[in-house]
C-alpha cells in the first residue's frame, strides 16, 4: 500500500452557497471533489491526490462535530499526537481534526510536518502553514466567499461581481502582486478569518507558530555532531513512511548524507542523478552510490530541453526570481523524467541555508552568522520547498534538512561549529565522516545550477538569440517575469508556452 499523503494540493471556496470552483492547478494527479458543511457554511472545491494512492484522496478531508479540516501534505510524530489527543484517527486530516478539537489553533505550534491546512470551525476560517510554509497557501476574501488554494494560479482572477478587499492588509499574509486581493499566508503562521457585523469582508487575526531561532547554542563539538546525526536520522526515517524513497543525489555532502541514512534502513536505496552535456556530477554521485550499494540511475537531459522546462518550473514554484529558478528548474526537469506511478522523493535541498554552506569565503564567524540570520528571515515566499515542483509530475517530495526539529538545531548551533578546520558545514561533514568515502565528506559545494550547467545554458541561449553579454542578467529577469505573467497570472498551461519564442523576444 502506498503511504503518500492523501492530498498534495487543493483549491476550495467557502461561502453560503455551493459554488463550483474550476480548479486550475499545476499539480498532477486524480482530481477529487471536496465537499463539507460545517459551522453553518459550505466548503466546496477540488483536491489532488497522488496517483496510485490507496486512500484515493478521501483522507485529505475530515469533518466532525461542526468542524471541517482540509489538509494537503503530511504530519510527522503522528504517534505522539494521537496519544496526546487520545484518538485512533487513521488519516492525517482526522488526526489534525482531533488535535484541533483538543488544542484549538495553538495546535499549529505543536505540529512538525509538511503541510498547508484549512479548518472551518464555529464562525472562523483558519488557514495554517507549516514552519517553513513548505506547502504554499493562498487566500482571497470577498464580501461573499473565502477562496483558498495551495497554488496562486487557481485564484488568479477574483470571482465575478464580488467585492474584493484590495487594501492588502490581511493579518498573517502578504499580498501577491498582479492578482487583485490575493494573499499568501506567511510561513509558520495561522491566519484566523472572522466575519464581523461591521465589515463586509472577513477580518483576519494572525498567530505566529514558528520563527527561526535567533539565539545560538554553545555545544561540545562531539555532542553537536551526535545531535545532528540523531535528528537527521529521525527526520529521514519519518519521511520513509515504510517505503523505499527515491533520493535525488548529486554526490555533495547534503544528499550523500541522506543516502547513507536511507541505506541504513532501506537496502538497496534508490538514487538518481541528473546532468546535461554541459555539466554533470555523475562521478561524485557514483562514488557514493557504489560505496553504499544503492540502486542508482543517471539521467542526461539535453541542454536545450532543460531550458524548455522553464514554464514548468515557474508554474510549479510560482516565482519569478531567476536565481531561485536556476536552483529549482533542474529538479523539476528530473522529476518530470521519473517514471510513474507517484513516488516518494527525498532531497538534500536547503541544508546550506541554516549551515551557511554557500558562504565559505566570508571572512569571519560574525559575518557567517549574520548571513545565516538574514537567509533565515528571507526564505518565506521563495517557494523553494513547494511540493508542486515534483507535483507537476505527480510525485511527492520532502526535505529532511528543513524538518522543523532538524532546522531548529542547525540554525541555532554557534557558527564555529558550522565553519571549522577549514571546512564549511563542518558539523554535518563530521557527523557523516565514518559513513561516506573521504572524497565525499570533504567535497566542496557545487550548486545544482552549476552541477547541471543551467546557469550557463540559459546565458548562452540568450547570447545566441542576440542579447548583448552585459544585459543577460536583466534578460533573465524579464523572461522569468513574462513566464510568471503567463503561467501564473493568466493561467496559460506550461506546455503551451514557447520558450524559444520568449528567447527571441528578448532581442527586440
Ligand atoms: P544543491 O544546489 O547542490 O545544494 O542541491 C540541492 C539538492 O538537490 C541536493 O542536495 C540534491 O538532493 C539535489 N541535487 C542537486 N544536484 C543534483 C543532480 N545533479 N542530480 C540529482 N540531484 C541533485
Ligand atoms: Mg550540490
Amino acid at each position: 500500500m502506498s503511504t503518500l499523503p492523501s492530498l498534495i494540493g487543493f483549491c476550495v471556496r467557502i461561502g453560503t452557497e455551493d459554488i463550483p470552483l474550476a480548479a486550475h492547478l499545476a499539480v498532477a494527479g486524480p482530481r477529487l471533489p471536496l465537499q463539507a458543511r460545517a459551522a453553518g457554511t459550505v466548503l466546496s472545491g477540488t483536491g489532488v491526490s497522488p496517483q496510485g494512492n490507496g486512500a484515493e484522496g478521501r483522507g485529505g478531508l475530515a469533518v466532525d462535530d461542526g468542524v471541517a479540516v482540509v489538509l494537503a501534505g503530511e504530519l510527522y510524530h503522528r504517534d505522539a499526537l494521537a496519544a496526546a489527543a487520545a484518538t485512533s484517527a487513521c488519516t492525517d486530516a482526522e488526526l489534525l481534526l482531533a488535535c484541533y478539537q483538543c488544542y484549538g489553533p495553538a495546535v499549529f505550534r505543536i505540529l512538525n510536518g509538511r503541510f498547508a491546512a484549512l479548518v472551518l470551525a464555529a464562525g472562523q476560517v483558519v488557514l495554517a502553514t507549516d514552519h517553513a510554509s513548505s506547502v504554499p497557501l493562498y487566500v482571497r476574501t470577498t464580501d461573499r466567499t473565502v477562496e483558498v488554494s495551495t497554488e496562486a494560479k487557481a485564484l488568479a482572477r477574483p470571482p465575478d461581481n464580488a467585492v474584493v478587499d484590495g487594501h492588502g492588509d490581511l493579518a498573517g499574509t502578504v499580498p501577491v502582486a498582479g492578482s487583485p486581493g490575493l494573499h499568501r499566508v506567511r510561513a509558520g503562521t495561522v491566519a484566523l478569518l472572522e466575519r464581523s457585523a461591521t465589515a463586509r469582508i472577513p477580518v483576519a487575526r494572525a498567530v505566529r507558530t514558528w520563527t527561526p531561532p535567533v539565539s545560538r547554542i554553545m555545544m561540545e563539538p562531539d555532542r553537536a555532531v551526535a545531535a545532528v546525526a540523531d535528528r537527521l536520522d529521525i527526520a529521514v526515517r519519518t519521511r520513509l513512511a515504510g517505503e523505499a524513497p527515491t533520493l535525488v543525489l548529486s554526490g555533495g555532502i547534503d544528499s550523500s548524507a541522506l543516502a547513507a541514512l536511507v541505506s541504513a534502513v532501506q537496502t538497496p536505496a534508490r538514487t538518481v542523478s541528473m546532468g546535461t552535456e554541459v555539466a554533470d556530477e555523475f562521478e561524485a554521485a557514483r562514488a557514493v552510490a557504489s560505496h553504499l550499494g544503492t540502486e542508482h540511475t543517471e539521467l542526461t537531459v539535453p541542454a536545450r530541453d532543460l531550458l524548455r522546462e522553464l514554464p514548468f518550473a515557474v508554474a510549479a514554484a510560482e516565482i519569478h526570481d531567476p536565481d531561485v529558478l536556476e536552483y529549482l528548474l533542474p529538479l523539476v526537469a528530473l522529476y518530470r523524467r521519473l517514471p510513474g506511478p507517484s513516488r516518494r522523493i527525498l532531497t538534500g535541498y536547503g541544508a546550506d541555508i541554516p549551515l551557511g554552506g554557500m558562504h565559505r569565503t566570508v571572512a569571519s564567524l560574525a559575518e557567517l552568522d549574520e548571513i545565516i540570520a538574514d537567509d533565515m528571515s528571507t526564505f518565506d515566499g521563495l517557494n523553494e520547498f513547494s511540493p508542486v515542483l515534483s507535483g507537476v509530475a505527480g510525485h511527492w517530495s520532502s526535505h529532511p534538512y528543513w524538518d522543523r526539529d532538524v532546522l531548529d538545531l542547525l540554525v541555532a548551533l554557534e557558527p564555529g561549529l558550522k565553519r571549522r578546520d577549514g571546512l564549511d558545514k563542518w558539523v554535518l561533514r563530521a557527523a557523516m565522516a565514518d559513513r561516506l568515502p573521504m572524497q565525499t565528506w570533504q567535497r566542496r559545494k557545487l550548486g545544482i545550477h552549476e552541477g547541471s550547467g543551467l546557469n550557463s545554458i540559459w546565458s548562452q541561449a540568450l547570447r545566441e538569440a542576440g542579447v548583448p553579454p552585459d544585459t543577460v542578467a536583466s534578460a533573465k529577469r524579464t523572461m522569468a517575469r513574462q513566464l510568471y505573467a503567463s503561467v501564473v497570472l493568466s493561467g496559460t498551461p506550461a506546455d503551451q508556452v514557447d520558450v524559444d519564442m520568449l528567447l527571441m523576444r528578448e532581442v527586440g
